[in-house]
């Protein structure tokens, strides 16, 4: 837990001025500063956790004061990450939820210290699309992820998954629909979500880097997979090696089918207490959720709840009830 103790002590005159915290320093107004620091030390821990980065190094400031875009080099050259915690000067834009910034600090670092990106018109950085999302995923807090969990194990019993053979070829669905602006700075963060896959593409994402942080037994199972792509390996060839379905004509389509078993009976995707998995998997069917049937809860909207943010309130309001019906389902 990170501990303001006043203004940077090693600051020039031209430095930014702000509170110290462990991951850098803090500069936003006095009302966001206790969620700042929550972010900040969240993205802290999960580059250490799922990037195996050890002590990174940022800047988070009010967004309407900073003159730096997001990403860029503070004068002690650190990452500035600008971030709208409340309402705009014209108090008509709705700001991203806080929780979001952890996500995106994610993207940022991904791509600034894993997978680079060497072209303008790509999502992220040079991995597979769907690595630069399950990497900021990797970054999201508790709450979120069982949204995404919840999600993943109801596209899973509607048979609404998307077939892993695709997902690990495919476009960033927003890309795809053409929804995300250009950015020069090689991230991409104000967008609206479009697409029908969105939601999906982000609950695989979530789902699938569950399953290989259990099946590979490495928490920085992401940064693993970052190496591969960096020394220009097929990282097909590497999940069916690591998930023990190397060798086989059909290791794709096996490895879907035990992921999709997985996510029926894996406990942080309801396998424990979910009547409809249990009902499905033939699992013990007498258990139900204290607060009624899950199938009542909002559908998470995975893309809104993501990059960006215009000032909707599609998806993330959306996602924000389901995080908090979720967790008094599994009690
Ligand atoms: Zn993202």
């Amino acid at each position: 837990m990170s501990v303001p103790v006043g203004t940077d002590a090693n600051s020039t005159a031209k430095s930014r001025s702000g509170t110290v915290a462990e991951f850098g320093l803090v500069d936003v107004d006095p009302e966001n500063l206790e969620a700042a620091i929550q972010e900040g030390e969240a993205a802290r821990q999960a580059a250490m956790d799922a990037f195996a980065l050890p002590s990174v190094k940022f800047d988070i400031v009010e967004a309407s004061r900073s003159p730096v875009p997001w990403g860029g080099l503070s004068p002690n050259g650190r990452p500035t990450y600008p971030w709208q915690f409340g309402k705009g000067a014209d108090d008509r834009s709705i700001p991203p939820p806080a929780y979001l910034l952890r996500h995106e600090i994610g993207h940022d670092l991904f791509v600034r210290r894993l997978v680079p990106s060497t072209r303008d018109d790509q999502y992220g950085g040079d991995a597979p699309d769907w690595l630069d999302e399950m990497a900021a995923v990797a970054f999201e807090g508790e709450d979120l992820r069982s949204v995404r969990r919840w999600a993943a194990a109801r596209y899973a019993r509607e048979g609404r998954l998307i077939p892993l053979r695709r997902f690990l070829t495919m476009t960033h669905p927003e890309m795809e629909a053409g929804s995300i602006p250009a950015s020069s700075d090689g991230t991409a963060r104000a967008f609206e979500a479009v697409s029908e896959d969105t939601p999906m593409f982000y609950a695989m994402a979530s789902a699938f880097h569950d399953f290989l942080r259990q099946r590979t037994g490495n928490h920085a199972v992401v940064a693993e997979m970052a190496a591969v792509v960096r020394r220009r390996g097929s990282l097909e060839r590497w999940i069916l090696r690591r998930t023990g379905h190397g060798g086989r004509n059909d290791g794709i389509a096996a490895l879907d089918a035990e992921f999709q078993a997985w996510i029926a009976v894996d406990p942080r995707h309801g396998g424990d207490e979910n009547p409809e998995l249990e009902a499905r998997t033939g699992r013990r069917a007498d258990v139900r959720c204290r607060d009624g049937d899950a199938r009542r809860l909002p559908e998470p909207s995975g893309g809104a709840a993501d990059d960006g943010w215009r000032g909707r309130t599609s998806g993330t309001d959306r996602d924000a009830a389901a995080t908090r019906a979720v967790p008094g389902c599994r009690g």
